[in-house]
C-alpha cells in the first residue's frame, strides 16, 4: 500500500533542507520502486504569515492521515514579537499532542569521517552511538498545578509539577526495549529516584518491563550522575531512556559530544508507529536563504522515518549508507569543515548524496 508522507517546510532553512530530502524521496520512489506519495502543507511562522495561525486545523488533518510526517524547523526573529499562542513553536508543540507523539527519539552518532569536530578526545568519542529515548508529551513540562501565584502575603510563587503515571512510564520504557533490541541490547534508565518519588515509581516500573526484555540489560543512573558519565565517557551507553526535562537536557549534551548540529536526525512517534521525523537543529534563520545549511540531519531524519513508521529499514541503511560515502569522499558543508577548508552547499550536499545512493 502506498504510504502518505506529510512534508512541512517551515520557516528559515527549512524549506532549503526539506527540499534536499524531497529529491531523495523522489529518487526512493522513482529509482527504487518504494511506494509513497507526498504531499506538502504549512506549519509555523510560514502559517501565520498565510492563515494567520501557526499550525491552521488543514495541517494538523493531513498530519493525522499521514503515515509520516517530515519537518523542516519553525521559528525566527520575525515571529518574536507575536504573543506565545501564536508563535510558531506553537506549531511544533500541537503537532505533538494532536498525534500523541509520546516518544522522542534522538540518536547521537559520531561520524568518523567528522572525529576532529567532537569538543571531546577522539578516544573518547570514536565510534559513539547513542540513543536517547526521551518522554515527549509529559512531566514537569505539562503536569498540573502549574503557574505563577501570588501568596497571602503579597510574595508570587511559581510552581511546576512532575507527573507520570505507570502507564506513561511503562510504554516509553518498551519504546527503549524494543529498539534496544535491535542494537547493543542495554537500556540505561535516567531518573532521580533519591529525592523525586515521581520518578522512583519511574524505576520501579522501568524495572517491572525489563522482566519483559530478558535479552536485555537494563540499568539506573541518577540524571546527574548520567550527565558526568556523558562527559566523561560516552560510549558506555546504549539506548538511555528518560523523562521529558531530563531528556531535553541530556540530549542536547549528548547531541554536542558530536560537534555537529547538522548532523542529527530525530523521530517523535506515537503509539501507532507515526512518526514525525525532524532535524535537531532549529530555523537557523542567521543562515536563511544563502544555501549554506547542512541538509544532511534532514536526510537521515527521511532514514529514520523508513526504519521507525514505514517499515523499510534496508531503505533507511542504504541512506545512511550514501551519507557516510558521501562524508568519505570528504564532501563537506560550511557547518561541518574544517576551518579555512572548502565547504559546498546545501543543494550541491544534497545531490552529492541522491547520486550516492
Ligand atoms: P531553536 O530553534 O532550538 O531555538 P536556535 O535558534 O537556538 O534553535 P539553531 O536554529 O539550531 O538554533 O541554530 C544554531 C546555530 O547553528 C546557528 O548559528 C545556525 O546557523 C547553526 N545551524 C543550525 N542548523 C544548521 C544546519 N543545518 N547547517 C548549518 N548550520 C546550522
Ligand atoms: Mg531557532
Amino acid at each position: 500500500m502506498t504510504k502518505k508522507i506529510l512534508i512541512l517546510p517551515g520557516d528559515g532553512i527549512g524549506p532549503e533542507i526539506v527540499a534536499e530530502a524531497v529529491k531523495l524521496l523522489d529518487c526512493l520512489r522513482t529509482d527504487f520502486g518504494l511506494a509513497i506519495e507526498t504531499e506538502e502543507a504549512l506549519v509555523g511562522g510560514a502559517a501565520y504569515d498565510a492563515a494567520g495561525h501557526p499550525l491552521p486545523d488543514q495541517t494538523l488533518a493531513l498530519a493525522k492521515t499521514a503515515d509520516a510526517v517530515l519537518l523542516g524547523a519553525v521559528g525566527g526573529p520575525k515571529w518574536e514579537p507575536l504573543e506565545i499562542a501564536l508563535r510558531p513553536e506553537k506549531g511544533l508543540l500541537g503537532l505533538r499532542s494532536g498525534l500523541g507523539l509520546f516518544a522522542n527519539l534522538r540518536p547521537a552518532i559520531l561520524y568518523p569521517q567528522l572525529a576532529e569536530a567532537s569538543t571531546l578526545k577522539p578516544e573518547v568519542v570514536a565510534g559513539l552511538d547513542i540513543m536517547i529515548v526521551r518522554e515527549l508529551t509529559g512531566g514537569i513540562y505539562f503536569g498540573e498545578p502549574r503557574g505563577v501565584e501570588t501568596l497571602a502575603n503579597g510574595e508570587r510563587r511559581g510552581l511546576n509539577s512532575l507527573v507520570y503515571t505507570e502507564s506513561e512510564i511503562e510504554r516509553i520504557c518498551r519504546v527503549a526495549f524494543e529498539i534496544a533490541q535491535k542494537r547493543g541490547r542495554r537500556v540505561c534508565s535516567v531518573d532521580k529516584a533519591n529525592v523525586l518519588e515521581c520518578t522512583e515509581l519511574w524505576r520501579e516500573v522501568a524495572t517491572r518491563v525489563a522482566g519483559d526484555y530478558p535479552d536485555c540489560e537494563l540499568s539506573h543512573m541518577y540524571v546527574d550522575n548520567a550527565a558526568m558519565q556523558l562527559v566523561r565517557a560516552p560510549k558506555q551507553f546504549d539506548v538511555m531512556v528518560t523523562t521529558n526535562m531530563f531528556g531535553d537536557i541530556l540530549s542536547d549534551a549528548a547531541a554536542m559530544l558530536t560537534g555537529s548540529i547538522g548532523m542529527l536526525p530525530s523521530a517523535s512517534l506515537n503509539a501507532d508507529g507515526q512518526g514525525m521525523y525532524e532535524p535537531i537543529h532549529g530555523s537557523a534563520p542567521d543562515i536563511a536563504g544563502q544555501d549554506a545549511a547542512n541538509p544532511l540531519a534532514t536526510l537521515l531524519s527521511v532514514a529514520m522515518m523508513l526504519r521507525y513508521s514505514l517499515g523499510e529499514p534496508d531503505h533507511a541503511d542504504r541512506i545512511e549508507a550514501a551519507v557516510s560515502a558521501v562524508l568519505e569522499r570528504g564532501l563537506r558543508t560550511k557547518d561541518i569543515a574544517a576551518p579555512g577548508a572548502s565547504a559546498v552547499g546545501t543543494r550541491a550536499m544534497g545531490d552529492a548524496v541522491v547520486d550516492a545512493l
